[in-house]
């Protein structure tokens, strides 16, 4: 394996699970070659026009400007408000209006005193990471997020590789997006950028070629957008319905699609909680991340007796000892159109504690649905749970590894335990396929079937139990040892994909 200054990268440090799987089962080294390195690296720029900005003075700044006269503005069309305090100005809603501007000053009642900062072009970077093919078309998520890079996304490329080939949907690994804080720009300049992105990736894209999915700051709306553009001026094009998934139900998407990857997390703690002789009514949980995946999986568990005490997101964590009201976070957070980062923080119904004291409250369940690399060997040192059921992608470190290991505290590996979504993307594009709507009941039954059969095969890799109980055959990936629950599930996704390059062979 390549290092750079002797330091291995990333992607490097997250392949090494792959590589511990690949010498367990003798992989054949062409097909390690193969699996390496992702097939292709797309990294490109979107440009698009960004409008006007009203941006706040500070109070010195602002002290120069007592006199200046407010302003009578259309205020709800005239401008739009912005996580970082900045307001979008829609110049066309001021025609209307009674305004005084002074060396690009303006007042405007109730909001304070504003620079107008001229917008224009900006550029952005862009990537897709399709790593691997050999089961299916490319499949995986679009993240819109400040923090990304290359060596990210291509370790996040292989882990759909490996997930799919986990869950047994007949699609390969891929993931993208773009380098942007989504939450400082307007949903038009939003929609803008998602429509250019496609432009660009267009030739790439395909139902059966490259299939996305929603991912850390991207949504069902997203996925309209980039559906419709992919489309655009296309004969046939209820054909290609199926290029995207995690769209609404109402234009194609599938029942329980939403709540998908929250449902896949439950089951796989249901799976884990039955094996411990663990009731979950009344049990408690952590929860980091309180977006699609963590508010699902909260929502769930809460309907199902479970408290919910603490959560923590990107900027601030609510504890409740009794547990939360989750409905009611619910809506402070997703249903709150003056909540701009849509956080828990300022959540009337908890108490504000730091994050360091998060991961130390005493619960039973700790689910990271957050970001990659939370779970470091210092938290998992702090951690006073059972299991750490891997909700988001990547969220524990090879020291957090050791310590919960070393700790006796159980993981329930991302591969498998947010694989719900994944699972559920394929329905939907089945669904598309075969112009069917299934009820979320018939979803989620399949959803569990499938989820609940591959966890026990990973369990019984895990303990080198090799079985066939029903549904559950366990024979062909046994390895003649006992391996960690990340190794095991590794396992079964290189013996999946290997068939492929054994039974089909290479093109020359
Ligand atoms: P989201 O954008 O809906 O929510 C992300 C959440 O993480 C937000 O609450 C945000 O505040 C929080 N967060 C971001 N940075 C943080 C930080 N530094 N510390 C604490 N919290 C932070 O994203 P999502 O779709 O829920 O995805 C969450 C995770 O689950 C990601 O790792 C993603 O790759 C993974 N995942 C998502 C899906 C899916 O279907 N959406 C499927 C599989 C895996």
């Amino acid at each position: 394996m390549s290092t750079r200054n002797g330091k291995k990268s990333f992607y490097e440090e997250a392949m090494e699970t792959f590589h511990r799987a690949a010498d367990l089962i003798g992989m054949n080294p062409r097909v390690r070659l193969e699996l390496e390195e992702p097939d292709f690296e797309h990294i490109f720029y979107v440009t698009i026009e960004i409008r006007d900005r009203l941006v706040p003075l500070s109070d010195e700044e602002a002290a120069e400007f007592q006199d200046i006269r407010p302003s009578s503005v259309k205020a709800a069309a005239a401008h739009e408000p912005l996580a970082n305090g900045q307001f979008v100005l829609h110049r066309r809603a001021l025609l209307e209006s009674d305004i005084e501007l002074r060396r690009g000053v303006i007042n405007i009642p109730q909001k304070g005193v504003f620079r107008v900062q001229k917008g224009g072009p900006r550029k952005f970077k862009a990537y897709r990471i399709q790593h691997n093919q050999v089961r299916g078309p490319y499949k995986g998520g679009i993240r819109f997020h400040k923090d990304v890079s290359l060596d990210l996304f291509k370790a996040l490329a292989a882990d759909m590789t490996w997930k799919t080939a986990i869950a047994e949907v007949p699609f390969g690994g891929a993931k993208g997006g773009i380098k942007i804080d989504p939450f400082n720009y307007s949903r038009e300049e939003i929609e803008h950028l998602t429509l250019r992105y496609v432009y660009k990736f267009r030739r790439f894209m395909g139902p059966f070629l490259d299939i996305p999915a929603p991912d850390v700051g991207t949504n069902p709306e997203i996925m309209a957008y980039m559906m419709r553009q992919f489309m655009d001026g296309e004969r046939e094009h209820h054909k290609m319905r199926g290029v995207v998934t995690g769209k609404d139900v109402r234009i194609g998407g599938s029942e329980g699609r939403l709540r998908a990857t929250g449902q896949g997390v439950v089951y796989c703690i249901e799976e884990w909680a039955k094996e411990k002789g663990f009731s979950l009514d009344g049990c408690r949980v952590i929860i980091q991340g309180f977006g699609n995946v963590g508010s699902a999986s909260a929502e769930i568990l809460h309907a199902m007796g479970a408290r919910v005490v603490a959560v923590n997101d990107a900027n601030g964590t609510v504890y409740r000892d009794a547990g939360l009201d989750v409905p009611a976070l619910v809506q402070h957070v997703h249903h709150n159109p003056a909540n701009l980062r849509r956080t828990v923080a300022r959540f009337p119904g908890g108490t504000a504690i730091s994050k360091d004291d998060f991961w130390r409250v005493d619960a039973d369940l700790c689910i990271p649905a957050a970001l990659g690399d939370e779970i470091t060997g210092d938290v998992a040192e702090r951690l006073r749970v059972r299991l750490v059921a891997e909700g988001a992608n990547g969220p524990t470190t090879r020291e957090g590894d050791h310590v919960l290991a070393q700790r006796k505290i159980d993981v329930i590996p991302d591969v498998i335990c947010n694989a719900g979504g994944v699972t559920v993307s394929y329905y939907e594009w089945l669904q598309n396929r075969r112009l069917e709507q299934w009820t979320e009941a018939e979803v989620n039954q399949r959803l569990a079937a499938a989820l609940k059969k591959n966890w026990a095969i990973i369990r019984d890799v895990a303990r080198n139990r090799p079985q066939h109980l029903g549904a559950v055959d366990s024979r062909p990936y046994c390895v003649g040892r006992e391996v960690d629950v990340r190794t095991a599930a590794m396992i079964v996704a290189l013996k999946r994909i290997e068939a492929h390059y054994l039974l089909e062979g290479f093109s020359q």
